[in-house]
């Protein structure tokens, strides 16, 4: 059964046509690389495959759950670090990591560790969120993801706003994800690391997806031409 699986899927923000005749088919343990320019519908693709966003047409199946009917159950089984990290500002970081692991059904005892997964020191689990740095939030956020063990990742520029060791952490993350059958769609500009990470690279343009020529997509280039060209 595919994870994620796309057919002629049709996105509208207002009457803005975000995603216009998007296909697209990930099994699992796939790592998923998005790419292209800003503008070109990632985020929307991400945000519909968490259940965020209505097809207004075409097919759209997640995790088995039809978007047309089923967009709670899918939210429920994500998940997604977007841009906006989702977390609340008057809670502390451990208050709204336990706040999530109760929602999740998952033993509150579990919130550290994925806070000690992420890097988050002690000192700052007390501190409200709404005064942490970017990337502080962003480590949390992760952190959430990580608590919540989902089946499918949906990571919106994971690397954004990080430094160097918590670039690491994400890359680690990810790769253990999916070593546990976890699927992984993740966009990404940060190319040098995200190319070493995805195991299957698509480019999103203009509101659609084409495949690309990196590992698995299935598209014959004997002389590699189009490989990590940009690196
Ligand atoms: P990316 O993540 O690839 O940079 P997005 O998915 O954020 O692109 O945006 C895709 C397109 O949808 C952009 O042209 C953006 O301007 C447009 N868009 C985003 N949000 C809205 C909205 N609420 N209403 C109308 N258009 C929107
Ligand atoms: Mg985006």
């Amino acid at each position: 059964m595919s994870i994620v699986a796309l057919r002629d899927a049709v996105v509208l923000l207002g009457r803005f046509p975000a995603l216009s005749g998007v296909d697209l088919e990930v099994d699992a343990a796939e790592i998923v690389l998005l790419q292209g320019p800003n503008g070109a519908g990632k985020s929307t693709l991400l945000r519909f495959c968490a259940g965020l966003l209505r097809p207004h047409s075409g097919s759209a199946v997640v995790l088995g759950h039809d978007l047309r009917e089923s967009r709670p159950a899918v939210r429920r089984s994500v998940g997604l670090l977007g841009h906006d990290t989702a977390l609340y500002d008057d809670l502390t970081v451990t208050e709204n990591l336990q706040f999530l692991a109760r929602a999740s059904r998952i033993e509150p005892e579990e919130v550290g560790s994925a806070l000690d997964r992420l890097g988050v020191s002690a000192r700052l689990r007390d501190v409200v969120v709404g005064r942490l740095s970017a990337g502080q939030r962003r480590r949390v956020a992760l952190a959430g993801v990580a608590l919540r063990r989902p089946e499918l990742w949906l990571l919106d520029e994971p690397h954004a706003g990080l430094d160097q060791g918590g670039r690491d952490l994400v890359d680690g993350l990810v790769a253990e994800a999916a070593a546990d059958g976890a699927t992984v769609l993740v966009a990404s500009h940060d190319l040098d690391r995200a190319l070493d990470l995805a195991t299957r690279r698509v480019s999103v343009v203009g509101g659609t997806v084409t495949p690309d020529a990196v590992g698995g997509a299935g598209i014959v280039d004997p002389l590699g031409l189009s490989s990590r060209q940009e690196r």
